[in-house]
């Protein structure tokens, strides 16, 4: 398929060189919140050039940091108060298993080297990242540099059997997470979880109550929760965590994707007072070695904070209800459409699966979308919206028209 290159952004549009524009119907991979080239965003942006640019972290700190580990700690009420800076979402993992299974070392479980995550699960793709990912696409060809990781059944609620509520399905996967963790508590560091959704197993959605059950068993067994809210946190859940819907805390969150507004790469491993209490000591063999060069960067996390102000000034966790109810209204078309399949919806993402044998059918769809405007990229045969909270009444009616019109002329 021909690259498609991009001249510039505006709001939720991407315009090419030859004046053909495009609806990011998928926030650019599901990083953008705001729009592209968004004024706020982009004049604090701006400021902070003049101001400082990066500076490392060991050592030295920067206003911006400082204020965001504020606010984000702020955001989970301070049971979350301490923060840890990379660039990436898989870095952010990195970190998070590496610090569990530091943490239960420096507190004389050295046997607890083990983790467990959902089948089908998505945690990024650097060695560490892929071993608890569950994505054959992704792992196969790497298998035999991968450290063994368990998969526990995932709640999925397509998995429902017949006349199962969504919240049963969900406490049978717990079962059986409940299981494994019997058995191999002794070896298990910690779960990693995608809270609600499960993006790249093709937006996968549970019932929160899983989070209520498995955070009880990691608690009853001694094992750490990391919650990976690195797409599913900063609002697009509905809430700002998405960990907040099943009134639990993670011991370990970690954020990335929207945390900059989509502008650039920062990610941020969140913790406990416990968990870090671990790691103060005057010994350094007991403390978290872990950096990388662009450790907090200053402009990022002046972004960051921007995003943040958005989210204040605009009141956009009860905007977004609104945007939402909208577009779950319209798409009552697609929920009627006999070729639509488990349509669900989740906060600022809906997906539906499509009912078709053609090997081809995300590129086809894909191909399809760009000629009617909008960029979709379907995973596998699940076809999904996770558009920048900006968007517009009109062009969710343009969304769902033109989705339709691909769904029957593929079809067709
Ligand atoms: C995207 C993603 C990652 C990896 O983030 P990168 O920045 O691409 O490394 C990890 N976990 C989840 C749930 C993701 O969606």
């Amino acid at each position: 398929m021909p690259l498609v290159p991009i001249a510039r952004g505006d709001g939720v549009w991407l315009y090419d060189f030859d004046g053909r524009r495009y609806l990011d119907a998928i926030s650019s991979w599901w990083v953008n919140l705001f729009g592209h080239a968004n004024p706020h965003i982009n004049a604090a942006l701006i400021a902070q050039l003049t101001e400082l640019e990066h500076v490392m972290l060991a050592g030295f700190t920067h206003a911006p940091v400082i204020e965001l580990s504020e606010k984000l700690s702020a955001l989970t009420s301070g049971k979350l108060g301490h923060c840890f800076y990379a660039s990436d979402g898989a870095s952010a993992v990195e970190i998070a298993l590496k610090m569990s299974f530091h943490f239960w070392r420096n507190s004389g479980c050295s046997k607890k080297t083990g983790f467990v995550s959902l089948e089908h699960s998505y945690h990024g793709e650097t060695l560490g990242a892929l071993s608890v990912t569950d994505v054959a696409l992704f792992k196969d060809v790497y298998a035999p540099l991968l450290r063994h990781s368990a998969q526990v059944p995932s709640p999925d609620w397509r998995n429902a059997k017949d006349g199962e509520s969504h919240r049963a399905c969900a406490e049978r996967s717990a079962h059986a997470l409940e299981r494994y963790l019997e058995q191999h508590h002794s070896e298990t560091a910690a779960l990693i979880v995608e809270p609600l959704v499960q993006g790249a197993a093709g937006m996968a959605m549970h019932d929160a109550h899983y989070l209520r059950l498995a955070r009880d068993a990691c608690d009853r067994y001694d094992v750490h929760l990391i919650a990976d809210e690195i797409m599913i946190g900063c609002g697009r859940s509905g809430t700002f965590f998405a960990h907040e819907q099943a009134g639990i805390t993670p011991d370990f969150l970690c954020l990335s994707k929207g945390i900059t507004g989509g502008y650039l790469p920062l990610s941020v491993v969140m913790t406990s007072d416990d968990v870090y209490a671990a790691f103060y000591d005057d010994s350094v063999a007991r403390g978290f070695l872990h950096s990388h060069s662009y450790t907090g960067n200053a402009l990022a996390c002046r972004a960051a904070l921007a995003t943040l102000e958005i989210f204040e000034r605009d009141s956009v966790l009860e905007r977004n209800r609104h945007k939402a109810a909208y577009l779950t209204r319209k798409a009552q078309r697609l929920v009627a459409h006999p070729r639509v399949k488990h349509f669900r919806h989740t906060g600022m993402i809906w997906a539906f699966d499509i009912d078709s044998t053609d090997p081809a059918f995300a590129r086809n769809f894909y191909q399809a979308a760009l000629e009617q405007e909008l960029l979709l990229r379907p995973i596998g045969n699940t076809v999904y919206f996770m558009p920048p909270y900006v968007i517009a009444e009109n062009e969710m009616d343009m969304l769902i028209d033109r989705t339709l019109d691909i769904i029957d002329a593929l079809s067709a």
